[in-house]
C-alpha cells in the first residue's frame, strides 16, 4: 500500500539532478575530481583529518577492522541491536563478534559496563554504533579502550554531524564508518565514508579501497602516474563520482534538514510524552543530535502486543518499522548463545515512527493521536 505518512522523504529537488547531469556530461563518473570534492568537504565538516569515499558503509566496516589489525583469532566487542552488516564486517576478517547489551530503555547505545566483562585476553576492539545518532558513552568507552590496549571503531551510520560533547560522531574512535544508503540523512542510493585522524590508517586505506594499487586511475589519467605497483590484496570498493556529486548536495543541506528533524521529534514529545505506555528513548539528550529515527518503546507489553499496534498504525496509513531485530538471534548467529535482557526487549517492544524534515506538524498529531488512542 501507498502508505500515507511514510517512515522517511528524500529530501531531493533540482540541485541532485543538477550535480548528477553535470557529472554525466564531464564524463568523468567513477572516482575522480567529485569524490575528492566529497572528501575534502566531509574532513571539513566533520573536523577530522582524512576521510575516504567507499562504495557503502559495510565496506567502511570492513575496511575499518581490517585498518584497526584486526584478524583471526581476535574478539571484538559489538552491540547486537544494531543492523546486521556492524556484525557480518567481524566476520569478514575472521574474527569473532562478541555481543554485548545496550544500557537501558532509556538510553539503547552499547552498555561500558558490560563491555568490561566481556574483554578477554583475545579482545583486540570495540564496534560503537550511535543508535538513531545519539551518542554512546564514548568516554567511558575510550578509557576503557585505553587501559585495555583496544581500537575503537564506531558505527556512525545514524549520525553524521551528531555530538558527543562537542567532538562530531565517527572523530572520537580510531575510524568512523558512514553511510549514504537512501534513507540515510545523506542519501545517495548507496554510498559511505570511513573516517580517521590516522594518516596510515588514511593511506593504507587508499590502496585496499582500489586493488591495492599504488595509482589511481584519475591520477594516471592526469599524467601525475604512468605506472603503478600492487601492493596488498586490496579490494574495489571505491564509490563513484555520480554519487558524490548527489552527497555534495545532500551535505550542504544536512545541517538544515537535521534543525527539521529536531523540531519533528520536539512536537512527537510534546504529543507523545505523557503516554504513560510508552518509553522515549534519549529524552535527557541535549547535544545536537542527527534524528536519524524516531523511537518509541511500549512498556509491559510482549511481541505480539507491539505487532498488533504496528498493524493498527498500518491501518491508519501510518507506515513504521523495528530498529532492530537483534542480530544475535539471527540463524547465523545463534550459535554464539548471547542473552541479552534489554536488547531483546527492545527488539521486540519498539517501534520506529515516521521522521524526516518536511514531516508536517498536523501528520505528527495526527501519528500521536492515533498511538494515543490504541494506547
Ligand atoms: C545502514 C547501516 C549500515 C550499512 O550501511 P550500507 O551503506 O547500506 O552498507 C551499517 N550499520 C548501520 C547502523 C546502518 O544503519
Amino acid at each position: 500500500m501507498d502508505y500515507q505518512i511514510p517512515l522517511f522523504d528524500l529530501n531531493f529537488d533540482d540541485e541532485e539532478e543538477k550535480a548528477v547531469v553535470e557529472t554525466l556530461r564531464s564524463k568523468w563518473i567513477s572516482l575522480g575530481p567529485k569524490t575528492e570534492e566529497l572528501e575534502k568537504e566531509f574532513s571539513n565538516m566533520l573536523s577530522c583529518k582524512h576521510s575516504l569515499g567507499v562504495a557503502n558503509c559495510t565496506v567502511a566496516l570492513h575496511l575499518g577492522l581490517l585498518l584497526l589489525g584486526v584478524k583471526e583469532g581476535d574478539e571484538v566487542i559489538t552491540p547486537s541491536l544494531t543492523f546486521v552488516a556492524t556484525v557480518n564486517s567481524i566476520r569478514y576478517v575472521g574474527a569473532t563478534p562478541v555481543f554485548c547489551d545496550i544500557k537501558g530503555l532509556d538510553d539503547l547505545t552499547i552498555d561500558p559496563d558490560m563491555i568490561e566483562t566481556l574483554i578477554t585476553p583475545k579482545t583486540k576492539a570495540i564496534i560503537v554504533m550511535h543508535y538513531g545518532g545519539f551518542p554512546c558513552d564514548m568516554d567511558r568507552i575510550m578509557r576503557i579502550a585505553q587501559k585495555h590496549n583496544l581500537r575503537v571503531l564506531e558505527d556512525a551510520c545514524h549520525g553524521p554531524l551528531s555530538e558527543y560533547k562537542g567532538q562530531k560522531l565517527g572523530t572520537i574512535g580510531d575510524i568512523g564508518a558512514f553511510s549514504f544508503f537512501s534513507n540515510k540523512n545523506i542519501s545517495t542510493g548507496e554510498g559511505g565514508i570511513l573516517v580517521t585522524n590516522t594518516p596510515e590508517y588514511f593511506e593504507r586505506g587508499k590502496l585496499l579501497r582500489s586493488h591495492g594499487m599504488t595509482s589511481l586511475s584519475h591520477e594516471r589519467s592526469k599524467g601525475h602516474a604512468t605506472n603503478y605497483d600492487v601492493v596488498e590484496l586490496g579490494f574495489n570498493y571505491r564509490i563513484d563520482d555520480i554519487h558524490s556529486a548527489i552527497a555534495l548536495v545532500q551535505i550542504k543541506k544536512l545541517r538544515d534538514d537535521i534543525k527539521g528533524r529536531i523540531n519533528v521529534r520536539k512536537r512527537y514529545l510534546a504529543n507523545l510524552s505523557s503516554n504513560e505506555k510508552i518509553i522515549i528513548p534519549f529524552k535527557n539528550n541535549l547535544e545536537f543530535a542527527s534524528n536519524y529515527i524516531f523511537p518509541i518503546i511500549l512498556k509491559d507489553s510482549t511481541v505480539q502486543k507491539r505487532d498488533a499496534v504496528r498493524n493498527q498504525l498500518h491501518e491508519a496509513g501510518i507506515q513504521t518499522s523495528v530498529h532492530y531485530p537483534a542480530v544475535h538471534r539471527f540463524s547465523i548467529y545463534k550459535e554464539y548463545n548471547a542473552q541479552l535482557k534489554n536488547t531483546e526487549y527492545v527488539t521486540d517492544n519498539e517501534i520506529t515512527l515516521p521522521m524526516y524534515s518536511k514531516l508536517t506538524h498536523e501528520k505528527i498529531y495526527y501519528i500521536a493521536n492515533v498511538i494515543n488512542k490504541i494506547l
